[in-house]
């Protein structure tokens, strides 16, 4: 999608903090990051929500997973302890619409998070 700002880091139009990259996914750092360790790993492929995207290629939403968790080994916070968050739908504070998966950790993180 043209109008896309994920699909444009996807293509390298609009410039991120590139950490990992596989053939159907790539894992940036969130300009914004709310823990030491904040990095949003997405497909290349343009899906909306983490719900359009089960229902559309299950095998590439799992692809995105595995990369979540390989990005927190990279970072070292795979012993401690990290999350995954997929923000879906505006409620759930999702601006932008590119499933991507927010991979958090690097201190305590408080529960319930919102
Ligand atoms: P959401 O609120 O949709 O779950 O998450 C969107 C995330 O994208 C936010 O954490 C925000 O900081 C991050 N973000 C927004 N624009 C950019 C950008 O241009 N570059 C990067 N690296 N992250 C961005
Ligand atoms: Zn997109």
């Amino acid at each position: 999608m043209t109008d896309c700002l994920f699909c444009k880091i996807v293509a390298g139009d609009v410039p991120a903090t590139i950490v990992r990259e596989s053939d159907r996914a790539v894992a940036f750092r969130d300009i914004n990051p709310q823990a030491p360790t904040h990095v949003l790993v997405i497909p290349r492929d343009h899906h909306p929500t983490a719900a359009e995207l089960a229902a559309a290629d299950p095998e590439l939403l799992a692809a995105v997973l595995v990369e979540a968790h390989r990005v927190a080994e990279d970072e070292g916070i795979a012993g401690t302890g990290y999350r995954i968050v997929f923000n879906t739908g505006e409620q759930a504070g999702q601006t932008v619409f590119h499933v991507h998966a927010h991979v958090l950790g690097g201190r305590g993180l408080n529960w319930p998070p919102g």
